[in-house]
């Protein structure tokens, strides 16, 4: 069964092609700048590697222009070929804890709750209704970046705000990257040999965007973003947690407009805010030649994570691991053995050495450590993918075709 996993942006489609049930990656690519002259298509296959500039006027070309490559190709003949479309959706709001098949009802629901993510649902809902008219008859799953969360008791997730303003209109934290930290906590258990049931974990999330969650037996108890993405860590250009009062004061002294308050709390702030760059690899290098903002950029960034490893810590009674994925956790030894020294009062330990050489899927503790810290890819699409897989294939052993 060939699955198709769609994660669409407001002007992007990022796209994988999987063969289920071996799993295999037949291709992977991303359609951008949709809607202009110059939009740009690029994937990489087997033996297929296209980057094209054509123009592109809306979701439904672009996923017009994915069907005929993946006809010339003779990956399939046209969409009608697929098993299934898994679609990533940034926000389920409080009505899914899982990911589900998409009836009317799920539409219904996805659409409710675009007031909860204005800049990322209406291209989610784009996507689905794009393939459900070019091919009515697949079926399509949503996987919900929110729903892993929903698990988090009232007082990890109710804002201290007017009770109305929760009862009402749905302000709480509802939190982010679940598919990731799911993934990378199961994987976590695996290698440690633990029943995920009985396993909790520290899961940290550091890549453009970050997060850290806390997750007790296989379930998340508590995360660092919120109502939106923003809250939370230092991320690439996002501030993470600030004191409110600072907006008002942008508003009011510096007479911003609430537009620009609203792209400099997104777009430049974090690291790029703090040292005018975003990637932390040339950060760690301009921080190697000592350039200062660039030091102070990762104190900051390194401070924020430990203050909430400790937090977690203590509400999870103890943790059997830290879980280190994203770009940054995944690839910078540097981060992790700044994040991991400091953890010294926990009782955790790190082999400098493991750390440093380690590939894929690691563990880098002691076995003097009272935490086990691990490394591990994290691969969302996958997650999708999976999912996807599953539901469809219970639907059809439920109703199977005649
Ligand atoms: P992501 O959003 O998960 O793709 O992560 C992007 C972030 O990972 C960027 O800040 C990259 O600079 C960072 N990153 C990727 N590779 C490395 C590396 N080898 N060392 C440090 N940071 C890295």
């Amino acid at each position: 069964m060939k699955i198709l996993v769609l994660n669409s942006g407001s002007s992007s489609i990022k796209f994988k092609l999987y063969d289920f049930p071996s799993r295999e990656l037949l291709l992977a690519g991303s359609i951008e700048r949709i809607g202009e002259a110059d939009s740009s298509l690029r994937l990489k296959g087997r033996n297929l590697e296209l980057d094209e500039r054509v123009a592109l006027a809306d979701h439904r070309r672009a996923l017009e222009s994915l069907e005929e490559i993946f006809k010339k190709s003779s990956l399939l003949d046209s969409f009608e070929e697929l098993g299934a479309v898994g679609h990533r959706v940034v926000h389920g709001g409080e009505d899914f804890e899982e990911s589900v098949l998409i009836d009317e009802e799920v539409m219904g629901a996805i659409k409710r709750n675009v007031s909860l993510a204005p800049l990322h649902n209406p291209a989610n809902i784009e996507g689905i209704e794009v393939i459900g008219s070019l091919s009515p008859s697949t079926p399509q799953v949503a996987v919900f970046d929110t729903a892993f969360h929903q698990t988090m008791p009232p007082e990890a997730y109710i804002y201290a705000l007017e009770i109305e303003l929760y009862e009402k209109y749905g302000i709480r934290r509802y939190g982010f990257h679940g598919s990731s930290h799911s993934f990378v906590c199961k994987r976590a258990s695996e290698m440690a040999g633990m029943d995920s049931a009985s396993f909790d974990t520290i899961t940290l999330h550091l890549g453009n965007g970050a997060s850290v969650c806390a997750i007790k037996g296989g379930k998340s108890i508590e995360t660092s973003m919120g109502f939106t993405p923003l809250e939370g860590l230092v991320m690439g250009s996002r501030s993470g947690d600030i004191d409110p009062a600072i907006i008002f004061h942008l508003y009011r002294e510096l007479g911003m407009s609430l537009q620009e308050i609203e792209r400099l709390l997104n777009r430049r702030s974090g690291l790029k805010g703090l040292c005018g760059e975003n990637d932390m690899r040339e950060i760690e290098l301009a921080a190697a030649s000592g350039d200062e903002r660039a030091l102070a950029a990762i104190d900051i960034f390194v401070h924020r994570i430990i203050k909430y490893i400790g937090a977690y810590f203590v509400l999870l009674g103890g943790a059997d691991a830290i879980v280190f994925t994203g770009g940054i956790g995944e690839n910078s030894s540097y981060i992790r053995a700044r994040v991991c020294e400091r953890l010294e009062a926990l009782g955790v330990r790190f082999d400098s050495e493991l750390n440093e050489r380690g590939r894929g899927d690691f563990l880098f503790s002691t076995k003097d450590s009272a935490l086990r810290l691990y490394t591990v890819h994290t691969d969302e699409e996958s997650v999708i993918a999976e999912d996807t897989y599953r539901i469809v294939s219970l639907a059809e052993s439920m109703n199977p075709t005649p």
